[in-house]
């Protein structure tokens, strides 16, 4: 890449998830990792009609809204952008995002919306502490340097910095961190080094029930090393915790990619489930089991759901992307049956037990592939629910989706740009958008869950 073109500029906007718009005579430029009001030099990296992209060279004053005293890893730290602001200030800038997104396609098709359909954004309840699951990697600050554990460093994927004063990670979670890592420092363990597949650790996992306190942490390493010494267990349960840890595993797996793999799990303490209660609804959930990383922001996107659906009674309700399940028990006092599909058969099989733990004998759970099973069930329901991963849903799905002909359709959304592009099916199939509304399901972060209601006459 050229980096010999530099330009500068204030920041006058924002592009979904952190992408900062610097208007210049050349025209606009789009700049990962800015906020509104900064003025930056940045590297000419691509110029199109229309697009152009530009590299943060170097922030050289910060915007007016920053007024917090960040995270010390921030900027370091991939995991968050948005440390520096008050919450007010980011929830302000995520829905003017979600607001131009979804205006932008709207545009497209006139009639297609009622008016005000944009009900803003509902923040989080708590911005501090709040997220449930982290997934912490093992890895170093330089080729050959110290072990860490932590976060991926910013645009440098083999990096990582070690998060010991995480904001958003649950303060017990960063205890645990903490006592692993020094552990692990006292054997000389080794991290798990991509390119020459050589190392022993890999990541930590831990999850944990906001309202049950129960953690479970999950140490996940290649094979080389064996089974963990007796003391490893011990070492954890001895530590003084704000919860405590319902069950301690290990996971191997010797596969090549950086995501988690359960190749073998290892119960060396306690069970492998957590609990959790949503909206007075008790789940339990297995170490890989989807699950919303904010409990109460979860409560807060599922009472919107809830309230898009309306009181009225119907037949049938589909939940698909069910996970363990929440949304199909939180709908099912408002259909004869609901009928939730899962991909990941330890979720569904999960789903099932939970709801019948919570006595609710109306739900039907699939344990397939939306996209397989979805113009061949046997029904037509009045109401779907979907709520696919970032990607979105695969036209396979969508088609089948638009197939079972539901006068309803609410689209939970983890990535408003998927949403978007989905939408425009929708409305070519003759859905009109009634509503829709952001949830700050992941404050700090560029995170952000869109709910969108969309109806057929
Ligand atoms: N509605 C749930 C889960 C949403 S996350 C909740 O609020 O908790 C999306 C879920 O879709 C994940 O559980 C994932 O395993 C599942 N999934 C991903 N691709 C799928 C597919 N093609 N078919 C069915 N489920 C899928």
């Amino acid at each position: 890449m050229r980096k010999t073109e530099i330009r500068r500029g204030t920041v006058g906007g924002l592009k979904f998830p952190n992408q900062g718009i610097v208007r210049t005579d050349e025209g606009v430029f789009v700049v990962k990792n800015t906020l509104p009001g900064q003025t930056i030099s940045f590297y000419v990296r691509k110029k199109r009609a229309g697009r152009n992209e530009g590299q943060l060279e170097e922030i050289i004053s910060p915007s007016p809204e920053e007024t917090e005293t960040p995270c010390p890893h921030f900027r370091i730290c991939g995991g968050c952008a948005y440390q520096s602001v008050p919450a007010e200030t980011e929830n302000e800038w995520k829905r003017q995002m979600v607001s131009d997104l979804l205006a932008s396609c709207v545009s497209e098709y006139p009639g297609m919306a009622d008016r005000g359909y944009f009900e803003g954004i509902v923040p989080s309840p708590e911005a501090e502490g709040y997220r449930n699951k982290m997934e912490f990697s093992f890895g170093n600050m330089e080729k050959g340097g110290a072990l860490t554990l932590g976060m991926h460093v910013s645009g440098r994927f083999h990096d990582v910095v070690t998060v010991e004063h995480c904001r958003i990670a649950d303060p017990d979670m960063i205890t645990l961190l903490k006592a692993v890592l020094d552990y692990a420092l006292s054997r000389s363990w080794s991290a798990f080094n991509r390119n020459t597949h050589e190392g022993f650790l890999r990541h930590l996992l831990i999850r944990k029930g906001q309202r049950s306190g129960e953690i479970l942490l999950d140490l996940v390493t290649t094979s080389g090393g064996g089974t963990l010494p007796e003391d490893f267990k011990d070492m954890l349960l001895s530590l003084k915790l704000e919860g405590q840890l319902s069950g301690i595993l290990h996971t191997v797996n010797d596969a090549l990619s950086d995501a988690i793999v359960n190749e073998e799990t290892r119960l060396l303490y306690g069970r492998d489930y957590f609990t959790e209660t949503i909206l007075g609804k008790d789940f339990r959930i297995t170490p890989f089991s989807f699950f919303q990383t904010n409990s109460a922001g979860a409560e807060v996107l599922y009472r919107k759901v809830r309230e898009f659906a309306g009181e009225k009674k119907r037949r049938l309700i589909f939940d698909l992307y069910c996970g363990t399940g929440t949304i199909a028990q939180i709908m099912s006092d408002l259909a004869e049956k609901v009928v939730g599909v899962e991909v990941v058969e330890e979720a569904a099989e999960a789903a099932k037990e939970n709801a019948e733990r919570n006595g609710i004998d109306n739900i039907d759970f699939i344990s397939a592939d939306v996209a397989k099973v979805v113009s061949g069930l046997p029904e037509r329901p009045e109401l779907v629910v979907v709520d696919p991963p970032r990607e979105g849903m695969s036209p396979k799905a969508l088609g089948g989706l638009l197939r079972l002909g539901a006068e309803s359709i609410i689209y939970v959304s983890c990535k408003p740009t998927s949403l978007v592009r989905d939408m425009k099916e929708l409305f070519n199939a003759g859905y009109s958008l009634k509503r829709a509304a952001a949830v700050n399901l992941f404050p700090r972060t560029t995170g952000i869950e869109t709910v969108a209601l969309f109806a057929k006459e």
